[in-house]
């Protein structure tokens, strides 16, 4: 397994090691978890080469502590990297990603509006950015990311159509707990308290769900049973829940075609996010 860490080294590394069909590549800022292997296992799967990258982006973070106190463990990583049959992990350095007089952001489109756009200015200019960078230093055909960031998704999608990338977007089924909470970098963070009060997210989501198949379309009805579900808990703090369209990412008043329930809430100073579709068969 090689490990690169400038784009000059990446595209170095690509015009040596041609793809024989196709080439894979899984995004992450590290601290590596079930959620980023069954990426990792798709890509292996589907590709006959992958690339995965590991690079604590700082310009989508809003807020400077959480960057700061975002887990990081290369070492564990690499391993992780190796084990699934990583062809080459992408480790650029800050400096060599971002000069200090660096201003070519890229702008994301419509679905970055809403929730986690509304929530943190700022987060998805950093994350169009940085994959826009990303797939230019490792030119791949298909890049893996999870459904566990619906709307990061649906902003690389706007993304990749609107800048003309030939690159397929594929999305990866969130991986859970057994208790139902998404697996997180963060959830190191928790406390053992608030790990254990943390299901109440998922299983708030899966009570609205059960109404969604028992008939009910109506967004506000739905959101208000989320609400009732998480007054069991006395830890959470609720930032958003909401329910939109799946691909443009605005919300609705009724469903009538595939949508999605979005939520970010806090336990203490540790953000968690997660979602659930609502699909009408
Ligand atoms: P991150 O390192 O948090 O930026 O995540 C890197 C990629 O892994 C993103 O595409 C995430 O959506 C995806 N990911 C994170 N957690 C999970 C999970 N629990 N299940 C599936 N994918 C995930």
């Amino acid at each position: 397994m090689d490990i690169v860490v400038s784009p000059h080294q990446m595209h170095e590394w690509i015009r040596n090691h041609p793809a024989q069909k196709s080439r894979g590549f899984v995004p992450t800022m590290g601290a590596l978890h079930r959620g980023h292997e069954a990426l990792l296992q798709q890509s292996r799967t589907e590709n006959d080469q992958t690339v995965l990258s590991i690079f604590v982006n700082p310009t989508q973070f809003n807020v400077a502590s959480d960057f700061e106190n975002y887990p990081r463990n290369f070492d564990r990583d690499l391993a992780i990297a190796e084990h699934h049959g990583v062809d080459v992990v992408y480790l650029p350095s800050t400096d060599s990603m971002y000069s200090v007089d660096f201003h070519s952001y890229v702008e994301p489109s419509t679905a970055s509006i809403p929730m986690e756009g509304a929530n943190r200015p700022g987060h998805f200019r950093g994350v169009t950015t940085v994959v826009a960078k990303l797939f230019n230093a490792t030119r791949p055909h298909r890049a893996y990311f999870g459904k566990k960031d619906f709307q990061q998704l649906a902003v690389i999608r706007q993304l990749v159509n609107e800048l003309d990338y030939p690159i397929e977007i594929i999305g990866v089924d969130t991986v859970r707990e057994s208790d139902g909470l998404a697996l997180s970098s963060r959830n190191q963070r928790l406390s053992q308290q608030a790990r254990n009060d943390a299901s109440i997210i998922f299983s708030a989501m899966t009570s609205v769900q059960q109404l969604f198949q028992a008939g009910e379309r109506a967004t506000t009805l739905l959101i208000g049973q989320f609400h009732r579900h998480l007054e069991k808990s006395s830890l959470i703090e609720l930032e958003y829940a909401e329910i939109s369209d799946s691909s443009t990412l605005q919300p609705i008043q009724h469903i009538k075609h595939d949508a999605v329930l979005c939520v970010a809430a806090w336990y203490d100073d540790v953000r968690l996010i997660d979602n659930v579709e609502l699909c009408p068969t």
